[in-house]
């Protein structure tokens, strides 16, 4: 009991820390933009403004893009250009429900624009550039001076560049919405639960989060029908603690989810229906579902620095300031599921699961450094990955779930009955600063295709 108590007094107390010196940050920005607008002009330099480029804006891109937007003193001559395909914030938490659960597959696209600060996206007076330019489009490569577009292939020069691409690359529901436009992906959705809706026999592929959580809905909603799970390590949710582990495996025998370990799909017979294994056995499917396989997309660094990207893992790797470890690269940024920690800068540093309290905290010290640097100082804010972050919950069926943080040593579980199928994504469009559940498409009329 004691242990627990410490373990929660040290988790709250180093987030409450690292908050404090990001609000002090942040003040010490607002002080300045307040100073200088009472004193002196605050009207940017006559010219073209000069771009602080975000790729991707998912958790860490867009967390950046508000930080920095909402800083940024506007006598530096700087703008924030976010390039991002999607027209709609895809919301991952719900997915796995929302393959399953049919009538709530909206709420996973949240409208842009609200997390930024007001006016953000509008001209200034006289036709001056906007503070944040949004190209709807997708950067095809980097140079060290600039982005190239995909659709028109035109090239944005940059001053500073945060990559934030995340993770899931050529991933497919539920743990990504392989489209950008949200007709498709609600398409998508639907598609997928009535899919789900019309089996017999569901195999669900892969013992992680979004596995475990697929299954124990589909089972939970459909109780007659045979939901199998299979994981190719001896327990599900083998990169968690053994507490999680096991209630994770409680919750899936009491919803009489069948569970096979320690063995893989390698095909799928449809004419026979019958998902193959590795051992050999096969097992009775009319419907397959991967929820495997989330690797970080880090390809346009790799190709322009390859030494900043891990052989192994696939991550940018990073410095504790989030700058890339390649020191010809000071400008170039990397934050959320796409890296990790340069072993080499720190070979402690304990590589989270990807989670976006993760995302968001780097998301912060990236905008505050790119801040520090337009203003001509060293970076000097630092990430530390912290066990705290980790703290995940699970469901495990409609209406149960079960949250666990563990610092490796010590392992807290809480275990709860929800209430909302939708899983209270009306507090997240809330805290993009969008209203649930309207779409809004004034966002979408002021993005651009190129600047
Ligand atoms: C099913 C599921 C459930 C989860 N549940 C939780 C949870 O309960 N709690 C938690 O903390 N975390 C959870 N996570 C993890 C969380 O979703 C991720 O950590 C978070 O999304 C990471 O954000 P990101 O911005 O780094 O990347 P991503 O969310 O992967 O987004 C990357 C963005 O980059 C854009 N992009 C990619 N390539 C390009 C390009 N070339 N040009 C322009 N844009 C590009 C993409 O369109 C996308 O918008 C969950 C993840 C999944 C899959």
């Amino acid at each position: 009991m004691f242990d627990k108590a410490i373990l929660v007094l040290r988790g709250v107390g180093q987030i409450a820390a690292f908050l404090s010196a990001m609000l002090s940050r942040s003040i010490s920005f607002r002080l300045k933009l307040l100073r200088h607008s009472l004193t002196s002009s605050t009207a940017p330099p006559a010219g073209e403004p000069l771009n602080i480029v975000i790729i991707g804006a998912s958790i860490a891109g867009y967390h950046a893009a508000s930080t920095i937007a909402a800083n940024l003193p506007p006598w530096l001559g700087y703008r924030v250009v976010v390039v991002e395909p999607r027209d709609h914030f895809h919301f991952t938490w719900v997915l796995p429900r929302f393959c399953v659960v049919e009538g709530h597959e909206h709420k996973a696209f949240i409208p842009y624009a609200g997390h930024l600060p007001a006016g953000s996206l509008d001209d200034g007076p006289g036709g001056a550039p906007s503070k944040v330019a949004w190209v709807r489009d997708r950067v095809a490569s980097i140079s060290p001076t600039a982005v190239r577009l995909a659709a028109g292939g035109a090239d944005i020069p940059y001053a500073f560049l945060v990559v934030a691409t995340g993770a899931g690359a050529g991933d497919a529901l539920p743990n990504r919405v392989p489209a950008d436009g949200k007709a498709e992906g609600l398409e998508l959705l639907r598609r997928m639960q009535a899919r789900i809706r019309d089996a017999a026999d569901l195999v669900v592929v892969g013992g992680g989060a979004a596995g475990v959580e697929l299954a124990t809905d589909a089972k939970s909603k459909y109780p007659d029908k045979r939901v199998t799970l299979v994981h190719s390590r001896d327990a599900v949710m083998h990169r968690f603690g053994p507490r999680l582990q096991a209630a994770a495996r409680d919750g899936i025998d009491a919803l009489g989810v069948r569970l096979v370990t320690g063995d893989r799909v390698v095909s799928e017979d449809k004419d026979r229906r019958v998902a193959v294994l590795k051992s050999g056995r096969e097992i009775p499917c009319d419907c397959l579902i991967n929820c495997t396989g989330q690797r970080p997309d880090a390809r346009l660094v790799a190709a322009l620095s390859p030494a900043s990207v891990s052989a192994t893992t696939g991550h940018v790797l990073v410095r504790p300031t989030m700058q890339v470890r390649d020191p010809a690269l000071p400008n170039v940024y990397a934050c959320g599921d796409v890296c990790a920690p340069d072993p080499e800068e720190d070979s402690t540093a304990v590589v989270a699961q990807p989670n976006s309290r993760s995302a968001m905290r780097q998301a912060m010290v990236a905008a505050f450094n790119v801040l520090d640097a337009a203003e001509g100082r060293a970076p000097s804010n630092v990430y530390r990955p912290n066990w705290f972050d980790g703290v995940i919950k699970l469901t495990l069926g409609l209406d149960k779930s079960v949250s666990s943080v563990g610092d490796g040593k010590t392992e807290l579980l809480f275990r709860a009955k929800d209430k909302d199928v939708a899983l209270m994504v009306d507090g997240v469009w809330k805290r993009l600063g969008a209203t649930p559940f309207e779409d809004d498409d004034t966002f979408l009329s002021k993005v651009k295709t190129k600047i």
